[in-house]
């Protein structure tokens, strides 16, 4: 299988870094201080293999307070291991602000914290009721059923987990996640992610939704994937006719810039399209990679062309050491503004934050509405003009 061999040859080394372009001096100061080949066993595997299936689930307040008004960005931050496609390299440019490059080449300062950060700002493990379910919210769960990526991305909110050696969900930890999904029917959809569910094999991923689906059968899933932009062979014919088998599935396809969208990305996306499987796509707003509105615009008009609806953009979560790829929350707004005015609501996403320790989802959309009296409320459109709606 080609994908296998893309896997295999993934480069994982400043000198294999080198093969393809030469490498600044901050990108060669995060492997000499690494030394390079690390691991991501940052956390205990403790939290995530003794979750109890008897936990029960809440949408209370963060559970923990692991943000500490004190944390300054003189703490140094775990490195993130650094593997990449050879694919996926072969579409970075030869600047250091190129922006395939600054997603998948790691720089020196990502060794250091900002304040605010954590090894697992989404508080998963806290969430954790069963071996790798998170449960959230009240109708949706997340299964982690792997803990490998294709490519480790230099921003990765949940490097606490990615990459950390676990491999794929075993036979028993996938029976304590169906016990729980049987004994809490309010959950009617189940994200699978990780790490990338795509780089698990046909017959295991297969059998892993069959399993699912006989706990409970009328389960949507998501499969959320980077696999489309980093490594597009594996998206097989023979992948969309099995997954297009095992509906209702959505394919939600993590994509940030327009780079990524070459003609194999593109072939593989219309694998999954022809298929029929519904596709929609999450980007991460990333400082100097896709915080601008003409690179986002290009992004969303290129994705709804070939039937992938936006459907979040993401404020970059407070990881340790990801503070160079955080665009302040205002400039944010300002470019879901200009977007608005440019765009219409099938190539918009929702522009949203995950709350720091668990907090949850918040949108973080500008708002229209200025004021209200007794009969109206007031707003302003997207030209500035001023308009009345009545309260009914
Ligand atoms: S694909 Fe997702 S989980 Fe894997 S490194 Fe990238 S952001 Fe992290």
């Amino acid at each position: 299988m080609r994908w296998k061999m893309e896997l295999r040859k993934r480069i994982k080394s400043a000198a294999g870094l080198e093969n393809f372009f030469p490498l600044y001096e901050e990108e060669k100061l995060w492997f000499q201080k690494t030394g390079g080949a690390v691991s991501n066993s940052i956390v205990s595997n403790n939290a995530v293999s003794n979750a109890s299936s008897n936990n029960v689930a809440s949408n209370n307040a963060p559970s923990n307070a692991a943000v500490s008004k004190n944390e300054t960005s003189s703490r140094e931050a775990p490195p993130f291991a650094f593997q990449v496609t050879p694919y996926f390299l072969s579409l970075a440019g030869k600047k250091i602000d190129d922006p395939i490059r600054r997603q998948c080449v790691p720089l020196e300062r990502e060794l250091h914290c900002r304040r605010g950060e954590t090894a697992d700002p989404l508080d998963d493990q806290a969430r954790m009721k069963a071996p790798r379910l998170v449960h959230r919210y009240r109708d949706r769960a997340l299964l982690l059923v792997t803990d490998e990526c294709a490519v480790n991305c230099r921003y990765c909110f949940r490097r606490y987990y990615s990459g950390g050696g676990r491999g794929p969900i075993r036979g028993n930890e996938l029976k304590a996640a169906c016990s729980y999904l049987k004994a809490r029917r309010e959950i009617r959809e189940l994200i699978l992610s990780g790490g990338d569910p795509l780089t698990l094999d046909d017959n295991r991923l297969f059998e892993i939704i069959d399993i699912l689906r006989e706990a409970r059968p009328g389960l949507i899933l998501r499969l959320s994937t980077r696999i489309p932009s980093v490594l597009p062979s594996r998206v097989t014919r023979c992948l969309a006719r099995g997954l297009a088998l095992r509906q209702p599935l959505w394919g939600v396809l993590h994509i940030n810039h327009a780079q990524e969208l070459s003609a194999d990305c593109r072939a593989a996306i219309r694998r999954l399209v022809s298929a029929g499987i519904p596709l929609v796509s999450q980007t991460v707003l990333l400082a100097g990679i896709n915080s601008d509105e003409a690179v986002l615009e290009e992004l969303f008009r290129s994705l709804i062309a070939r039937g992938v609806k936006p459907y979040y953009l993401f404020q970059a979560d407070l990881a340790e050491g990801t503070g160079g790829f955080r665009v302040p929350i205002r400039r944010g707004q300002q470019i879901m503004k200009a977007l608005r005015s440019r765009l219409s609501a099938l190539a918009l996403p929702e522009y949203a934050v995950d709350l720091p320790v668990g907090g949850g989802k918040v949108p973080l959309t500008p708002s229209y509405e200025t004021d209200e009296d007794a009969d109206s409320v007031f707003f302003e459109n997207i030209e500035g003009k001023r308009g009345a709606y009545p309260k009914i």
